[in-house]
C-alpha cells in the first residue's frame, strides 16, 4: 500500500478567480501544476502561471493579473469601475430626461399644427360663405379683406 494521490486535480474543470471573477481556463491534469514558493508561501501554480491558488484547503483560486496585482491597486480599480458605472447611469438618466422633453416638445408642436389647422380650416369657411353672400345679394359688393 502507498500514498495515492487523488484522482484529478478539481481544475481539470477550468476555475474561477475569486477576486475579479474571469473564468480560469482548464487543466489536463497534475502536470499543470507546480508548486512554487511565492510571496514567501507555497503556492499551486496553474499552466506556467495562468492563475495561483496557495497550498492551503481554504485558498482561492486567483488569476494571473490579480495575484500580480497588489490589492490597494485592485481596490483602486474596482471604485473606478464602479464610479465609472456610476457616472454611466447619471448619463443614462439625462438622457431619459432630454428623450421626454423633446417628446413633450414634439406633442406641444403636433398641438399647435392641429389648431392652426382648424383656424385655416374655420378661416377658409368664413370666407366661402361671405363669398356666397356677397353672390346671393342683390346688391353686388366685392369680398374685400
Ligand atoms: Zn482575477
Amino acid at each position: 500500500m502507498g500514498c495515492v494521490q487523488s484522482q484529478e486535480p478539481m481544475e481539470v474543470a477550468g476555475a474561477i478567480c475569486s477576486k475579479c471573477g474571469k473564468d480560469l481556463p482548464e487543466i489536463r491534469g497534475w502536470r499543470d501544476i507546480k508548486i512554487k514558493t511565492i510571496y514567501g508561501k507555497p503556492t499551486h501554480e496553474f499552466l506556467r502561471g495562468a492563475y495561483y491558488r496557495e497550498k492551503i484547503p481554504t485558498a482561492k483560486h486567483v488569476c494571473h493579473t490579480c495575484f500580480w496585482t497588489p490589492d490597494h491597486i485592485l481596490k483602486r480599480r474596482e471604485s473606478e469601475k464602479a464610479e465609472a458605472a456610476k457616472a454611466e447611469a447619471e448619463i443614462a438618466r439625462a438622457n431619459a430626461e432630454v428623450a421626454k422633453a423633446e417628446a413633450a416638445r414634439a406633442q406641444a408642436m403636433a398641438e399647435a399644427a392641429k389648431a392652426e389647422a382648424l383656424k385655416a380650416a374655420a378661416d377658409a369657411m368664413k370666407a366661402k360663405a361671405l363669398a356666397e353672400l356677397c353672390t346671393k345679394s342683390d346688391i353686388h359688393y366685392a369680398v374685400v379683406q
